[in-house]
């Protein structure tokens, strides 16, 4: 069904005509009721219209919602120059003194210029005819004409208002009954008070024609109070306004919404027929203007600063609203409203310590009779300011939202958002669900050789590749340090598999950073859900789980891509079911120690143990710490795992200080304690707190880990060191350090790797190994220990080459805290009272 066209000009054209049709015929019947003289255009005509002219221009401005009204002066003289003006000349002149105001003054256009002469004219010709049916039927008198003017005036008013409501509903194509009503019943009021004045003036000019002087003073006086009456009212609004546009935006928490929300109720508000706001991004250094259209949808598009006109860029830096009003002669503001393409606007910049800039522009009043004022200056610079501090204070919410949902370094999601993301992926079982989980095979080379800076760089530019691969909706992430993923809905397995195998290949090619060429490569691990499949067993937790099941497998068999299957995954139940019960046995003391004595090798005499964490699981029983060290590692409750080990340890020192075995005590890090800030002061208070001396603390560091952030972890080894406390390097050999950058550590021991010392006796090449191990290390004035030493001949072994200390199932295996004292004196072996420094060692060699 096609639309009919709508021409509203031609409705009020046709209105016009209807108009001027019938104030003819109706005047014309007011002129038989009274006798007919010559017609001459005398004085008493030319008064009124020189008083219609100035009367004309004395309007009070009525609001009622978003249109104003207007109810001029001109109608007291109509009430006057019904009783002097000859009937049949009143129309013209109302006409005549009316029309000089909207053609001069007001510069209205032809459309509407006519409309409102014809409708004068018809509204005088009723009065006309009113006055004289009623003035015939009652006879003269001054007395007796109160009702006949009332009544005329009540009239045309009457008819006035009917006619502007056709008009409205004719252009509108749509009436508002209660509006039109409470329209009808302004101007009937406005009427009556005008007809009242004029009574009043009439009855004074009868007495005597100089009473007319005070009778105007009066209505001046009266007309200064409606205005000041307004005024307050306004101001009153205004304080309403304000309150509830500064309620609507606390509500609002997105930021485009509070951009559409001020748009529209800020065009409302100050009746602008359009509205635009600019704004500056300091962070991108665009300009975004969004305009409000008439249908009400926001559109945002990038513009250029240089290309907005300069009136509008200084309107952005000034500090104060600028008012532009219509028919001003200023050629700045003529200029800017050229440049706008408007009849007449306000603007206000915007502008905070939040760093907000721009400027907020209202064009076109609505209605043609006002124009914005000074008042529409101040109000929409208060509106502007509230605008501000919302729009601010969206502003950082998401910000902080995003920055929580964010990986800083590469822009990519991070894990939180990931997960987020899987668990409504997987609640939507409608479509297949895909987890790609891939881990950079030579990173850490990279980071150790060439430092963080080019590894910082080298996980951008993976970013940026894995980003050009992936196709639209899904979603890529940086889990954390070299391990991304992406999820795909609404893909099928072997779908998934191709597009892991495209990002493999991407990520085989070689990367240029800052000319120097590394080929990094990935192993990804894949896991499918089918479409369909129930989300309930199939949690994110899992899928990511699985994923990384397949993901080791991709890597033992560089293979780069792997699907996972269930086959892949006989221990992932039970690793499962430790990952989500490690935090309530932390918790809950379901942790325990064994300790492993430490003897020289030689004599045998016990110098210390060192501490090794259990998990008593009630359904796996005593669980070895290789099965969960790394979850803690993963899930960040290493920091609360230490911390146990710590305290537990340090405890039991105590007590067997306290019975006579004042034994050194050995606790292993993780590195992941390394970077936490608070670990040298957490040390200290234990130390303290258990009152045991630094001295005979011994904190193990595993090579291979040391080495992943050396920087990093100096300082903090220095800090250890600095309390007192020993550092030793447990599992020596395994790593890539040499001996010299220990030299640079404040490290007292190092720990021979137990794989070189199982053969030491029998493979000569594992020998020559922990020779130039020991040979190195004494240079370097550090103890050596030799861990799993498990029988005689390799401790014979150790002897001959010079080790200093042996811990092994030789000498003891792992025991429990309170059957230490007891082995010790079964053992019957000597004991020291403190492990030497190297320096003691050294001289007494
Ligand atoms: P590690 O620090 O190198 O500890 C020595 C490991 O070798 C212990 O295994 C010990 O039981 C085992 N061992 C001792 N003597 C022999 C022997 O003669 N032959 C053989 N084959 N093995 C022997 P365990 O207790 O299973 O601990 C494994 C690893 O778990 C430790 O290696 C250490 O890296 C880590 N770990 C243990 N407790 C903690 C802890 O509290 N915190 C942290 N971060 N890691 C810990
Ligand atoms: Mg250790
Ligand atoms: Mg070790």
């Amino acid at each position: 069904m096609t639309q009919p066209t709508r021409h509203p000009s031609r409705g009020v054209s046709l209105l016009v005509i209807a108009f001027l049709a019938g104030g003819v015929w109706i005047d014309t019947a007011a002129l038989h009721l009274v006798e007919r003289g010559t017609v001459t255009f005398a004085l008493p005509f030319l008064v009124a219209v020189v008083a219609f002219a100035v009367t004309e221009g004395v309007v009070m401005h009525v609001e009622l919602g978003k249109n104003a009204h207007s109810v001029s002066l001109a109608e007291v003289t109509l009430t006057v120059s019904l009783f002097f003006v000859p009937t049949g000349q009143l129309p013209i002149s109302r006409v005549l003194g009316g029309g000089i105001v909207l053609l001069l003054v007001r510069k209205q256009r032809p459309l509407k210029l006519a409309f409102n002469l014809a409708l004068w004219f018809l509204d005088v010709a009723v009065a006309s005819l009113v006055f004289q049916a009623l003035r015939g039927a009652l006879d003269a008198g001054i007395e007796r004409m109160v009702v006949p003017a009332v009544a005329a005036a009540l009239a045309a008013a009457l008819v006035d208002s009917l006619a502007v409501n056709a008009v409205i509903a004719a252009t509108s194509f749509e009436l508002d009954l209660t509006r039109a009503l409470r329209f009808v019943e302004t101007c009937m009021l406005g009427a009556l008070g005008c007809a009242t004045a004029g009574l009043v003036c009439v009855g004074a000019m009868a007495h005597s024609p100089w009473l007319l002087i005070p009778m105007v003073l009066m209505l001046a006086l009266y007309l200064f109070g409606f205005h000041h009456f307004a005024a307050l009212r306004a101001q009153h609004s205004n304080v309403k306004v304000m309150y509830e546009f500064a309620a609507e935006l606390s509500r609002t928490p997105h930021s485009d919404q509070v951009v559409g929300l001020v748009l529209r109720r800020v065009a409302e508000l100050l009746r602008a027929e359009r509205a635009v706001l600019y704004l500056h991004d300091h962070e991108t250094g665009q300009l975004a203007r969004t305009i409000r259209s008439e249908d009400g949808v926001n559109h945002t598009t990038e513009v250029a600063l240089r290309d907005l006109p300069p009136a509008l860029q200084q309107a952005m830096e000034g500090d104060q609203a600028l008012v532009l009003r219509a028919g001003s002669q200023d050629t700045a503001c003529i200029e800017l409203l050229d440049a706008l393409t408007a009849k007449d606007a306000v603007l206000a910049p915007l502008s905070g310590e939040q760093g907000l800039r721009g400027v907020l522009v209202l064009t076109d009043r609505t209605g043609e009779v006002t124009t914005f004022a000074k008042d529409d200056g101040l109000l929409l610079q208060a509106l502007t300011s509230h605008a501000v501090t919302a729009l601010a204070n969206a502003r950082l919410v998401e910000r902080l939202d995003h920055e929580s949902m964010h990986d800083s370094l590469t822009g990519l999601a991070n894990r939180a958002r990931f997960q987020e993301r899987l668990t409504r992926a997987l609640r939507r079982t409608g479509d297949g669900v895909a987890v790609l989980l891939m881990d950079l095979d030579r990173f850490k080379e990279v980071n150790d050789t060439l430092g963080h800076h080019h590894g910082d760089l080298l996980l951008q530019e993976i970013g940026v590749r894995l980003s050009r691969q992936m196709r639209q909706g899904d979603l890529l992430a940086r889990l954390g340090g070299d391990e991304f993923a992406v999820l795909m809905t609404g893909v099928d397995q072997e779908a998934a598999v191709a597009i892991a195998e495209r990002l493999s290949r991407a990520l085989n090619e070689p990367m240029h950073l800052h000319g120097v060429e590394m080929e990094v490569g990935a192993s990804i691990g894949v896991v499918h859900v089918p479409a369909g499949r129930p989300g309930n067993d199939h949690e994110a937790t899992l899928l990511l789980q699985r994923a990384d099941v397949a993901m080791y497998a991709a890597k033992q068999h560089y293979t780069g891509v792997h699907l996972y299957l269930d086959e892949l995954d006989g221990y992932s139940p039970r690793r499962l079911a430790l990952a989500s019960g490690l935090r309530g046995a932390i918790e809950q003391g379901h942790l325990s120690l064994r300790y492993q004595p430490q003897a020289r090798v030689g004599d045998r005499a016990v110098v210390g143990v060192e501490a090794l964490v259990r998990w008593e699981h009630p359904v796996y029983g005593t669980v070895p710490p290789d099965d969960f060290i790394s979850i803690a590692e993963q899930t960040g409750q290493i920091r609360e795992l230490t911390r146990f080990v710590l305290n537990a340890a340090l405890a039991d020192r105590a007590r067997w200080a306290a019975a006579g075995a004042p034994l050194s005590v050995s606790v292993n890090l993780s590195v992941r304690n390394l970077m936490e800030p608070d670990l040298v002061a957490v040390v200290r208070e234990l130390l303290s707190k258990h009152a045991v001396p630094a001295g005979q603390l011994t904190l193990e560091i595993t090579e291979s880990h040391l080495m992943s952030d050396p920087a990093r972890t100096a300082e903090v080894l220095r800090g250890l060191s600095a309390l007192g406390a020993r550092l030793s390097i447990d599992d020596f050999g395994t790593g890539y350090s040499s001996l010299s950058y220990l030299k640079q550590l404040p490290v007292s021991e190092v720990k021979v790797d137990k794989s070189f010392v199982r053969d030491v006796a029998e493979d000569a090449e594992d020998a020559a190994i922990v020779e130039a191990i020991l040979g190195l290390a004494h240079t370097l004035h550090l103890q050596v220990v030799a861990e799993g030493v498990e029988d005689e001949r390799s401790e014979e072994r150790l002897r001959e080459l010079g080790c200093d200390l042996m811990q092994g199932y030789h000498l003891a295996r792992p025991m429990r805290g309170e059957e230490l004292l007891g082995w010790l004196a079964a053992a019957k072996l000597p004991r020291v009272r403190s492990l030497p420094t190297p320096r003691e060692r050294f001289a007494s060699a």
